[in-house]
């Protein structure tokens, strides 16, 4: 027995749609569908023929309190094409459905998480280049610089881009991942060896050294990280060669 997990669930559970749905007496123009596709949001489709309506929703959804399901409802009942005289009017309605909606969503801690359709495996063909294979870049930088002891799935970022980054995702399993993406621009082959090193060495340290709050501010390249970036032995030809050199490529990727 632990009563302390008693307190702390919900005294009801939340009304069914099908009940909602009956005492609007609106069962049999509206079906709600749980779609496990839909990330956060939701759609409504009016069928042929019959006019029926089906609101489609992703799974979170359903688990819903009462005055969020019936602005789902609402949302879903409001006519396509209103009458001239009421388009105002149900676009307010509409908008002031979506803002309820969108608020509730946002206000949940773990929805990015639950709804996550990350897939691993997606990235394991996509980290071969024209002059260098990230997998043995982020291996070879590993080895020499973190004791072999960061994990991570690498890819290249569109052809082009210039932004590299480094994300933690979570796959439907609820298992976290660290995912560098290397910008397009340094696809080339005229992008020298310390450079992708130093690229990929400076998005590895982001794993060594995640980032802090301070004031209520994220801190991502704190003290500690840009300390631990000077320890890459090329760190300066590297900065020189990112003003100097790389913009350049840049423009070459860009028109490829
Ligand atoms: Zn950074």
């Amino acid at each position: 027995m632990e009563p302390v997990i008693q307190l702390s669930l919900p005294l009801f559970d939340p009304p069914a749609f099908d009940d909602l749905l009956q005492q609007r007496h609106a069962c049999g123009i509206l079906t709600v569908i749980i779609n496990r596709r839909l990330k956060h949001g939701w759609q409504v489709k009016v069928l042929p023929f019959s006019g029926k309506r089906q609101l489609s929703i992703p799974p979170f959804l359903n688990e819903a309190p009462e005055e969020i399901k019936n602005c789902l409802i609402g949302w879903a009942l409001l006519p396509c094409r209103p009458q001239r005289s009421r388009k105002k009017t149900v676009r307010e309605q509409r908008s002031l459905f979506e803002k309820k909606i969108w608020n509730y969503i946002e206000s949940l801690p773990d929805v990015p998480r639950r709804m996550s359709r990350f897939n691993p495996d997606d990235f394991s063909g996509n980290a071969r280049g024209h002059s260098f294979d990230l997998r043995e870049v982020f291996d070879s930088v590993n080895n020499s610089y973190f004791g072999g002891s960061l994990k991570a799935l690498v890819r290249w970022g569109n052809a082009g881009s210039r932004t590299s980054y480094h994300a933690t995702k979570t796959d439907a399993n609820g298992h976290r991942f660290n995912l560098i993406t290397i910008a397009g621009a340094y696809n080339h082959r005229d992008v020298p060896r310390f450079a992708i090193e130093a690229i990929m060495h400076h998005e590895m340290l982001h794993i060594a050294v995640p980032p802090y709050k301070k004031n209520g501010r994220a801190v991502i390249h704190g003290k500690e990280f840009k300390s631990g970036e000077r320890k890459f032995n090329w760190f300066r030809e590297w900065r020189k060669w990112e003003h100097g050199k790389l913009p350049g490529i840049v423009r070459k990727t860009g028109k490829a």
